[in-house]
C-alpha cells in the first residue's frame, strides 16, 4: 500500500507536530480522515476544513456547540470526548495515526490505535514511557507497526535498518543540551529563558523538558521500548548543533549516524512513507556551511535528570510512569510561575524515592500510579 492510500488520523492537530504533519500530508497528497485538539476550537475547525477531513474531535466537551457551528455546511462531523478520540484513532477508514497530543493525555488513544493495528507514528512519547510494553504488545498482536516520529528515534530506527540489534554495541542518543548547557546556576533561570530553545521550535512542555534534559530522560526509556535494548546500552551525548540526530555503534567499531536539518517534517514524513524516502520539503544540510559538529558528555551534576532517567529505566515497572507524571506536574507548576526550574528535578527525585513498584503493571495500575503521583505532587 502506498502512503497516499493510508488515510490519516492526526491526534493533536493544532500543536507543533500536528501543524508539521498537516504540512507533510498536504504536500504528499495523503488524505486526512480526522483531526483532534484539546480546546483550540477555531484552529481545529480551520485545519479540518483546510485538510478536507471527515471528522474533527474536540477534547473539551463544552466547546462542541462552537465546533458544530464553525463546521456547519462543511460536511465535516464534529465530535467530542475521550471515547470519540479513541474511536477516531481506531476508525476503519484510517490507515495511519500520528500521535501528537502532549503528555499522558494521549495514552488511551495511543492504545486504541495500537489495538486497531494502525501504522502508529509516535511523536507523543509520554504514553510509550508510561506503558511501552503494553503499546508494543498491542500493536504486534493486531499486526500493526510502530514508527518513531521523535527525531532521535527516527535516526536510530534508520541506523538499525538492515542490521541486527544483537550486533549493536551502543546507541548514542544525541541532545542539543538545551538553552542552559553552559549556564552555571540553574536556580535562577526564568520561564522566558527556558522557553527559548537554541535549535528546535516546539510546544511549551517539550521545550521545558529540553531545558531540564528531562526530554532526554523520557527518550532514553522511549528507546528502550522501541528498540528492545537495555538502558546501559544507550549513551546520551550532547551535540549542540542538532545535525546528527542520533547514532548506532556496532560491535566492530563502525558507527552509523543519521543527519539532517532540525525540521520535524523529515522524521514525520519518513514515519508516513517508510520504507520509502520520497521527495519532500526539507533539503539536506549544506555541509560546506555547517562549520563544526561537536560532541560532549552531559553534565550530570547540573542536570540530575540524566541519572534519574537511568534509575527509572533500571527500576522498570511503574517507575517510568511515575517519573513522567511527576515531571508533567512539575513542568506545569514551573510554567505557571508556582515553582522554580530546579524544583522539577527534586519533584521527580522525590516521586521515584517514594515509589511502591510493581513489575509488569497492567494499564489500570499504570493509570492509577499516574493519577496518584499527580495528586501528590501537584
Ligand atoms: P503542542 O503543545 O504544540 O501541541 C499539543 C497538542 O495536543 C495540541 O493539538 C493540543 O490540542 C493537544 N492536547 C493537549 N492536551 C490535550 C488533552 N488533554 N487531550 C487531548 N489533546 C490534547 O505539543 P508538541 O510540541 O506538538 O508535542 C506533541 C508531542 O510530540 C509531545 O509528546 C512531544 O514530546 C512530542 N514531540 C514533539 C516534538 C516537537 O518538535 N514539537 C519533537 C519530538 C516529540
Ligand atoms: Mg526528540
Amino acid at each position: 500500500m502506498s502512503h497516499r492510500q493510508r488515510a490519516l488520523c492526526i491526534l493533536g492537530a493544532t500543536g507543533s507536530i500536528g501543524a508539521s504533519t498537516l504540512d507533510v500530508a498536504g504536500r504528499l497528497g495523503i488524505p486526512v480522515h480526522s483531526v483532534t485538539a484539546h480546546s483550540k476550537v477555531a484552529e481545529l475547525a480551520r485545519c479540518a476544513v483546510a485538510a478536507r477531513a471527515q471528522v474533527a474531535v474536540i477534547g473539551d466537551e463544552t466547546r462542541l456547540p462552537e465546533l458544530r457551528r464553525l463546521l456547519e455546511g462543511s460536511g465535516i462531523r464534529a465530535e467530542t470526548g475521550a471515547a470519540a478520540l479513541c474511536a477516531a484513532a481506531a476508525a476503519a477508514e484510517v490507515g495511519a495515526v500520528v500521535t501528537a497530543i502532549v503528555g499522558a493525555a494521549g495514552l488511551p488513544a495511543t492504545i486504541a490505535a495500537a489495538k486497531a493495528g494502525k501504522r502508529l507514528c509516535i511523536a507523543n512519547k509520554e504514553p510509550l514511557v508510561m506503558a511501552g510494553p503494553l503499546v508494543m504488545a498491542a500493536a504486534k498482536a493486531a499486526g500493526g507497526s510502530v514508527l518513531p516520529v521523535d527525531s532521535e528515534h527516527s535516526a536510530i530506527f534508520q541506523c538499525l535498518e538492515g542490521h541486527r540489534t544483537s550486533e549493536v554495541a551502543e546507541i548514542l542518543l544525541t541532545s542539543s543540551g538545551g538553552p542552559f548547557r553552559t549556564v552555571a546556576d540553574l536556580s535562577v533561570v526564568t520561564v522566558e529563558q527556558a522557553l527559548k530553545h537554541p535549535t528546535w521550535s516546539m510546544g511549551p512542555k517539550i521545550t521545558i523538558d529540553s531545558a531540564t534534559l528531562m526530554n532526554k530522560s523520557l527518550e532514553l526509556i522511549e528507546a528502550q521500548v522501541l528498540f528492545g535494548v537495555g538502558a546501559e546500552q544507550v549513551r546520551i551525548v550532547v551535540h549542540p548543533q542538532s545535525v546528527v540526530h542520533s547514532m548506532v555503534a556496532y560491535r566492530d567499531g563502525s558507527v552509523m549516524a543519521q543527519l539532517g536539518r532540525p525540521d520535524m517534517r523529515t522524521p514525520i514524513q519518513y514515519a508516513l512513507t517508510w520504507p520509502n524516502h520520497v521527495a519532500g520539503p526539507v533539503e539536506a544540510p549544506d555541509f560546506a556551511r555547517l562549520g563544526g559538529l561537536t560532541f560532549e558528555d552531559p553534565d550530570r551534576r547540573r542536570f540530575p535528570s540524566i541519572n534519574l532517567a537511568y534509575h527509572a529505566a533500571r527500576l522498570g515497572g511503574l517507575a517510568p510512569a511515575v517519573m513522567n507524571a511527576a515531571n508533567e506536574v512539575a513542568v506545569a507548576a514551573f510554567l505557571a510561575g508556582r515553582a522554580r526550574f530546579i524544583d522539577i528535578f527534586s519533584t521527580v527525585e522525590k516521586a521515584l524515592g517514594q515509589l511502591a513498584n510493581t513489575a509488569e503493571p497492567s494499564l489500570e495500575q499504570i493509570v492509577a500510579a499516574d493519577c496518584e503521583t499527580r495528586a501528590r505532587y501537584a
